[in-house]
């Protein structure tokens, strides 16, 4: 046997009083003896001290962990029964613990006496408890973006198992077919969610939304409870959304399923959402999805179809005039502006085409760089925006309706 390790298990029994189990045994040969794993390291010592000195360590009576590795099967079927009771379906896991600190401090004040940097034993329990459910289940730990973090708190007799579901992501894109329908939720500006008078006791100032109509369906299928609607920008309450759609990103927070049938589940939301709102090319994401749709880079663009409305009429020759809508100098809307920052942003127009509807009647096809306001391009919102529509037109425009055709990135 390796002088080396031959000293150092004698210091350990020294210092352990003989009283140590292989896990906490072999944790501390990590770096001089091969494994796989910690407890038939420490066997391995075990083997070799048979040979070479009388003094054999108890292993039932672990002065560092009390001989908590012996309990990890008991725990595996409490957490087992727990995730039964919750019925809960996932693919991915991760396990966390919650050890008091004198166990760990036991544990790092041997290290030190040693003079070694090795794995804690947090570390080897997480590993070990992990490994007992992966064969149990045919499951796998995730240490990125697991379904379910189980942590198991150690610090009672009686050990406590919680279970942290995380939520699950679907995107797609959504066209909105009608006006008069937000976003999302709105809650009533009066009793703020509560219920009132003023709302008819439904806490909410519009009985539906895009993100309720699209939801509902899918908390059916998911068994959950709640669920967040990230939309790529939003258009106002009276602008349809039409074309290719708006792309949008659904957290579904703590699904009890995650198998969902994504072909039925769009063909129900577009069934009980009919004639209001459409869904197309639903599919699963991830959490980084939220985020990156969301940012409306100045790559970003749109197409809105706008019918407006003219105080006087104008020749077709006038139409030609709209190439001048180019470079915007856009002050913050004076409808926004009692909730967003007062700034002068610059956006792009990037194509604009005319058409004369009627008399004092135009229909306008705008492309625009993302975060421009078309209806303030229209009127000019009292100078706020410059150049603009009734400016160049030197009469008078409004828009009437507002319709989105495509939402491009
Ligand atoms: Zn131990
Ligand atoms: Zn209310």
């Amino acid at each position: 046997m390796d002088v080396k390790i031959k000293n150092k298990s004698l210091k350990i029994i020294e210092i352990t009083e003989g009283k140590i189990c292989n896990h906490c045994l072999g944790r501390k040969f990590s770096q001089d003896i091969e494994g796989p794993g910690n407890e038939l390291r420490g066997q391995k010592i075990r083997n070799l001290m048979d040979l070479t000195d009388k003094h054999l360590p108890v292993e039932d009576n672990c002065s560092i962990c009390g001989c908590i590795f012996q309990t990890l099967n008991l725990l595996a079927d409490t957490i087992e029964s727990k995730i039964e009771s919750l019925d809960l379906e996932f693919f991915s896991f991760l396990v966390g613990s919650i050890l008091t600190p004198e166990l760990i401090q036991k544990d790092d004040e041997l290290s030190e006496k040693l003079d070694i940097e090795v794995e804690s034993i947090k570390k080897e329990l997480n590993r070990e408890l992990g490994k007992i459910l992966e064969s149990r289940w045919k499951k796998e730990v995730d240490f990125d973006s697991p379904n379910l973090v189980i942590m198991v708190d150690l610090k009672q007799k009686a050990p406590k198992v919680r279970i942290q579901i995380n939520p699950l992501f679907l995107e797609g894109r959504y066209r909105k077919l009608v006006r008069g329908i937000p976003q999302t939720k709105w809650p009533c500006r009066k009793c703020r969610g509560k219920g009132c008078e003023y709302c008819n006791f439904t806490g909410k100032m519009y009985s539906e939304s895009v993100e309720e109509l699209i939801s509902a369906p899918v908390l059916e299928m998911s068994h959950s409870r709640d669920s967040k609607f990230h939309g790529a920008g939003r258009e106002d309450i009276d602008v349809k959304m039409l074309g290719t759609g708006r792309p949008f990103v659904l957290e579904i927070k703590e699904p009890r399923r995650r198998n969902l049938d994504l072909d039925t589940l769009q063909k129900d939301i577009n069934k009980s959402a009919e004639g209001k709102v459409e869904v197309l090319d639903l599919k699963y994401s991830f959490r980084s999805r939220k985020a990156e749709i969301k940012t409306s880079s100045p790559d970003t663009y749109k197409i809105y179809q706008a019918f407006v409305e003219l105080e006087d009429e104008i020749s077709t020759e006038q139409l030609n005039d709209l190439q001048n809508l180019q470079i915007i100098q856009q002050r913050t809307p004076i409808r926004v502006s009692h909730r967003r920052a007062d700034k002068i942003r610059t956006r792009e127009v990037m194509n604009i085409k005319g058409k004369i509807i009627s008399p004092k009647c135009l229909e306008l096809i705008i492309k625009g760089q993302g975060g421009l306001y078309i209806k303030e391009l229209i009127s000019g919102d009292e100078e706020r925006t410059q150049p603009n529509v009734s400016q160049i037109f030197g009469v008078a425009a409004r828009c009437l309706t507002l319709n989105v055709l495509e939402v491009g990135s």
